[in-house]
């Protein structure tokens, strides 16, 4: 049995292992690299392998760094069937369908550029028709916790990871010949606890490997009501400014979490005269599969959905879908609360809204996700004077904010207790992290828990 690291190797995105048991090839997540221009680059690359080959792909989660270049895949000749849960095949028609538009927009502007200097057309990395025929080789969805053969002796299992609606991790139970079991988990995104509308990570079984993602391997969350109370402390202080607030959202899950903690300080009259904007069409749509799935929400909210007002629906609330109804936000001077995508401020409509009130001191700009290397966000949050926005240099006067509470992802804890329900395996391969992460997570395994981790290398292979 070998392990490939295609992706998210010593670098956050482009999630992306390979697995081969023999003749058979499993892929686990096939995810856009995101971030620097190096780093995305890398999405115009041939897979290291032939498409057509794998077998199957398993799709942890509906997030752009774990599903993003399935239609590529697709296009390049993989043929066989995408299992995941049902959630996660609903969102990833909507954030690839999404991701299409962005890329076919992006070449057009490319495109107008190049013809000027005299040069031809540019090409998207994919289009909407790639996606279309993607949607095809996803299969019947897989329930969690049911087990299902996918070869002889080859055996999987999906269970909760509690960080995004439908995000599962994988187990999977090997018999090679006559040689005992081996049993592998691949964790995708792990969950934070306390969060408040999606449940917390389920505890694996006992296994030999694990490949673990390392995002925070190097930090402690703060708690949920403390994350809470400083969130508050943030919009108090901005609108007695008399500014807004724009908080970069990711459209799956912090954006609804967004809403969950926003209600509650509506519920308790502490937000007053205030507008809260979720501008961005594919988060809109995202609540509208939260509400459909709402049995694996976490019991006390699916019930308070059925009810309004509820976290999706109160007055204090507007759904932005136009784009002329997003430049209207623009006149409003304060006490708006406007969440738009993209979560790294790489593109999308929090650009016009950090354009328009970056560069006012009595705004304030929150920061509840990941920002990667290289982003827009990260330059932000490590307290950039001036950036560009749109060729435009813009100063950064207002208030910068970063509150990982809110965060999707397990804490350095959390992570250890996940190999610690594993009966601390033996093979551990530590992906899906910055450097600093990933050499903090190794050096607190070996001390906490007596094992030795690996931090998987782009394209190294090895031996399980
Ligand atoms: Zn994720
Ligand atoms: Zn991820």
């Amino acid at each position: 049995m070998k392990l490939t690291f295609h992706g998210a190797a010593k670098t956050v995105t482009g999630s992306c292992t390979l697995l081969q048991i023999g003749k058979l090839k499993i892929l686990v997540d096939c995810g856009l690299w995101q971030g620097s221009e190096e780093i995305e680059s890398r999405n115009w690359l041939p897979f290291g392998f032939p498409p057509s080959t794998i077998d199957y792909l398993i799709l942890t989660h509906a997030h752009l760094d774990h599903c993003g270049l399935i239609p590529s895949l697709v296009r390049e000749g993989f043929a066989g069937e995408i299992l995941c849960t049902e959630p996660t095949r609903d969102l990833a028609r909507l954030i690839l369908t999404d991701s299409a538009q962005l890329q076919e927009e992006e070449a057009t502007v490319l495109s107008k550029k190049e013809r000027r200097r005299g040069g031809g057309p540019v090409r998207p990395l994919y289009e909407i028709e790639d996606v279309l025929v993607s949607l095809d080789r996803f299969g019947d969805p897989i329930p969690l916790h049911k087990t299902i053969d996918l070869a002889k002796g080859v055996k999987l299992q999906l269970r909760d990871a509690g960080h995004v609606l439908g995000a599962a991790f994988v187990h999977l139970r090997v018999t090679e010949g006559r040689k005992r079991p081996k049993r592998l988990i691949f964790s995708g995104d792990l969950g934070n606890t306390d969060k408040l509308l999606t449940p917390d990570p389920a505890e694996p079984e006992p296994a030999d490997g694990v490949i673990l993602e390392s995002t925070y391997g190097d930090r402690q969350h703060r708690s949920m009501r403390d994350s809470i109370a400083e969130l508050r402390q943030a919009l108090l202080l901005t609108f007695a400014r008399g500014g807004n607030v724009l908080i970069p959202s990711f459209a799956l899950e912090r954006s609804q979490e967004l809403l969950a903690v926003l209600f509650q300080l509506y519920k308790r009259k502490e937000l007053p005269g205030c507008q809260i904007f979720l501008d961005s069409p594919l988060a809109i749509s995202a609540t509208k599969v939260f509400r459909r799935y709402s049995e694996c929400l976490k019991p006390e909210e699916a019930q308070a959905l059925a009810h309004s007002p509820n976290a999706f629906d109160f007055p204090a609330l507007r759904f932005v879908r136009s784009s002329e109804e997003s430049k209207a936000i623009n006149a409003i001077a304060s006490h708006a609360i406007i969440i738009a995508g993209s979560g790294m401020c790489t593109g999308g409509r929090i650009l016009h809204h950090l354009k328009h009130q970056l560069w006012r001191p009595e705004c304030s700009v929150v920061f509840v996700g990941y920002q990667a290397e290289g982003t827009l966000g990260r330059k932000l949050i490590e307290g950039a004077r001036t950036v560009r926005i749109f060729g435009e240099e813009v100063a950064v006067r207002a208030q910068i904010w970063t509150i990982n509470g809110f965060s999707a992802h397990a804490d350095q804890s959390g992570l250890l207790r996940f190999l610690t329900h594993a009966q601390k395996p033996e093979k551990i391969f530590l992906v899906h992290g910055e450097m600093p992460s990933l050499v903090a997570l190794k050096q607190a395994i070996q001390t906490k828990l007596g094992r030795t981790a690996h931090i998987a290398d782009w394209k190294e292979t090895v031996e399980i």
